[in-house]
């Protein structure tokens, strides 16, 4: 039991005693039939109950002001457990799983309206020589400067970026044809070839390259499917050689008959 409820009892149980008391006294005052005495303890026993009700109105007042301070943190608690729950700690980008329940909608999205977004996938290339070179925390800070850039590239205010796993990324852009997508993917390429990250007393900046792959989403088509088209792509991209962005076609091509 909460100290203010147990303080709230004690003092209600002590009222209660302190009226029946009084009531006792007024039925003795009647019992005896003197008029003046009965007035004196009538009026005495309603001015303790007009008390007794005022100071219950204001106990109850704080309680309900100590509740709702209660309950605003437990919300406030609540929201901190969500956000942690949706971020990814080292580069503060959405994680996995809110992507997987962002792609999703993405696709509800465009079955209700039938406007469709790009996917991009990113990777680092060569990510694993940062950490083979200057050990995981030189890596650590490769990934947050990374993800910071990507920030700053897309933000439009309905594009998603997210980090998908390990030196993974992704992005989704919402209602957007693959022309223009590719554009903006190749403004966070060149963003990224131009990202400068200085670890601990280096001398020299550390710089790097990533690939890309893009797919826009085909109409009724699922999650899964889209994100494999756009994972497609970035494959040929590192096979091509790195450093570039692959696009899957729009369409599903025409089965040759
Ligand atoms: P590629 O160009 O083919 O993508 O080569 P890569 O070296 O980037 O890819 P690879 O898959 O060989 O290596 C990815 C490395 O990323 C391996 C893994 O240890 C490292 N990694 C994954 N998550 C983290 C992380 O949170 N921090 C750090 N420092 N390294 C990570
Ligand atoms: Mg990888
Ligand atoms: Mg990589």
């Amino acid at each position: 039991m909460s100290g203010n409820l147990r303080r709230t009892l004690s003092a209600e149980q002590s009222s209660d005693r302190r009226i029946s008391d009084r009531m006792r006294r007024l039925e003795i005052a009647v019992r005896n039939g003197e008029p003046s005495a009965i007035k004196s303890e009538a009026q005495q026993t309603v001015s303790l109950l007009t008390e007794f009700l005022s100071e219950r109105g204001a106990r109850h007042q704080d309680q309900i002001t100590a509740m709702a301070g209660r309950l605003e943190c437990l919300r406030d608690e609540l929201d901190s457990v969500r956000k942690q729950a949706a971020i990814d700690p080292v580069t503060e980008l959405f994680n996995r799983a809110s992507f997987d329940e962002q792609i999703e909608r993405e696709v509800d999205l465009a079955a209700v309206f039938g406007k469709r977004g790009c996917l991009i996938m990113i990777d680092i290339d060569d990510f694993k020589w940062f950490n083979d070179t200057h050990g995981q925390p030189c890596g650590d800070e490769v990934l947050k400067q990374f993800a910071a850039t990507l920030s700053r590239c897309f933000m439009r205010r309905h594009d998603f970026v997210a980090r998908y796993g390990g030196e993974e990324f992704v992005i989704v852009l919402r209602e957007l044809e693959l022309p223009v997508a590719t554009d903006v993917a190749e403004r966070g390429m060149k963003a990224i070839r131009n990202l400068e990250v200085y670890f601990a007393e280096m001398d020299q900046p550390l710089r790097m390259t990533t690939s890309m792959g893009i797919a826009r989403l085909r109409l009724g088509e699922t999650a899964k499917s889209w994100v494999e088209r756009a994972d497609r792509a970035l494959y040929q991209a590192k096979n091509a050689g790195r450093d570039r962005i692959e696009v899957e076609p729009d369409r599903a091509r025409r089965r040759l008959e």
